[in-house]
């Protein structure tokens, strides 16, 4: 029998409730043999993650305000000791949270703080089940750069397989310098293809709050079209343009070994979920469009210049500004004699931006330069796409008769999706007409 992975997010580890129904989910099916978690998540709307507490208290120590500190801590120990109470069973909690909070007293770095939260997560989830704790930091590693170190499959398995059954925690592993290093946000997803890739999983099982993927983003559409299996490529494309149900790098380690993923419901469990796929077949003809997702905050700066193309080294003088200052860019749409760069608002420290509209007039001394700050990015993504001609009429059409102004066009070159940038405040508007074009 075939190994399956179940990735528990923080929406499945909230209360003690919760979590006594993601064992009873691991418990369901032998096959099931070993469980990454996350940190306890929020339990209602403007609640707080365990996660974000211990960012707060990592802060607080910096700023040595003992008081905030003591705070904080406390709602993180009456969060973890309040499961402990919901499960019944004494978890030896209280003696791990004074073990942590004198280490971080002593000036524990960033990420050691970040990561207790999955770190008592493991074992709470270790205790419920009866199952041993394996800690990620034994074969989760990290090379110099701060990157998943190759390394970690062959220890993973090496470490792992002395066990028949595990619970590991997510989002940490051992730096290069051995200490404790997250990834970044989210990055439970992460340590769970980890996990499956180590083992050769036959199944990536991620469990969350959601009965799979949804045509877009159920927080901006109301009730959208639940999507049944969608490819490597797409679910790639879509988490990466803010679709967060799955980290955007979680499909790195399971593509190498072909791993499918299934994202499932710990509060449905018998819904079928939605399943990721090396490759999707059967591309329906009438359906071009598989899903949207967006991000907010981004910045475009708009290069216009004659004969620019004819202009030898144009776009390296033009890339070189942004590396001088290790700005990356997200797109890079261009026509004949125009060319945007596009820009995460992350990536731009305060100032930065009057800094390089000069440099890059200095540089490719344009006709014309413009700046727009507040983009939104929408991705509409689809392997149908490139099928069905007449998909980006339809789109653009759509987005006219809303109202919206399009400041921006990139699709990929694979033609598996179209980018618009639009006006930060016509979001959910832009989501909400591709949507009705091509769902309703
Ligand atoms: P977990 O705590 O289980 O890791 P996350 O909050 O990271 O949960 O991811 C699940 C959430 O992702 C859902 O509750 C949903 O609001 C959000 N989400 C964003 N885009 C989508 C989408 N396209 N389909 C489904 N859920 C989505
Ligand atoms: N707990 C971490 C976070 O909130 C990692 C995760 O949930 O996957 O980002
Ligand atoms: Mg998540």
């Amino acid at each position: 029998m075939g190994i399956k992975i179940c990735k528990f997010g923080g929406t499945s580890m909230a209360d003690g409730n919760v979590i006594l129904a993601s064992a009873k989910i691991v418990e369901s099916d032998a096959s099931r043999r070993y469980v990454v978690v996350s940190a306890p998540g929020k339990r209602f709307s403007g609640d707080v993650k365990v996660t974000d507490l211990l960012y707060q208290c990592y802060e607080s120590v910096l700023d040595k305000n003992t008081d905030k500190f003591e705070k904080i801590f406390e709602k993180i120990q009456a969060r973890f000791l309040s499961i402990e109470k919901e499960i019944g069973k004494d978890l030896g909690l209280q003696a791990e949270l004074d073990e942590i909070k004198k280490r971080i007293l002593n000036g524990e770095s960033e990420d050691y703080c970040a990561s207790r939260g999955e770190y008592l997560a493991g074992k709470i989830m270790s205790a419920v089940l009866g199952v041993p704790f394996v800690d990620a930091t034994e074969f989760i590693r990290f090379d110099e750069h701060g990157l998943l170190d190759e390394k970690t499959y062959a220890l993973g398995s090496q470490v792992l397989k002395k066990y028949n059954r595990a619970v590991v925690p997510g989002f940490y592993g051992l730096s290069a310098k051995g200490t404790v290093k997250t990834f970044s946000r989210g990055g439970g997803d992460i340590s769970g293809a980890v996990v499956a890739r180590a083992l050769r999983a036959e199944l990536y099982e991620n469990w969350t709050d959601v009965s799979g993927f949804y045509a877009c983003d159920p927080r901006v559409v109301n009730a959208p079209k639940w999507i049944s299996k969608l490819s490597y490529q797409e679910l790639r494309e879509l988490s990466y343009m803010g679709a967060n149900v799955l980290h955007s790098e979680a499909i790195f380690p399971v593509r190498v070994a072909g791993i499918p993923i299934r994202i499932c419901n710990t509060f449905r469990p018998e819904d079928t979920g939605t399943y990721i796929l090396p490759k999707v077949t059967d591309i329906s003809l009438e359906q071009p469009v598989t899903g949207i997702a967006g991000k907010k905050d981004f910045t475009v700066i708009t290069i216009e210049k004659s004969l620019m193309n004819a202009e030898i080294g144009f776009t390296m003088r033009l890339l070189t500004v942004l590396d001088r200052h290790g700005i990356s860019f997200e797109h890079l749409p261009s026509g004949i004699d125009t060319i945007s760069l596009v820009i995460d608002n992350a990536n731009l420290r305060h100032g930065v931006l009057d800094v390089l509209v000069k440099e890059i007039k200095d540089a490719v001394n344009p006709d014309l330069l413009s700046v727009h700050t507040d983009i939104a990015l929408v991705a509409t993504v689809g392997h149908g796409m490139a099928k069905n001609i007449g998909t980006s009429a339809r789109l653009f059409k759509a987005l006219g008769d809303a109202g919206i102004n399009v400041q921006m066009i990139d699709q990929g070159s694979s033609e598996l999706n179209i980018i618009v940038g639009v006006n930060k405040d016509d979001f959910a508007n832009c989501i909400q007409a591709i949507y009705n074009e091509f769902f309703n």
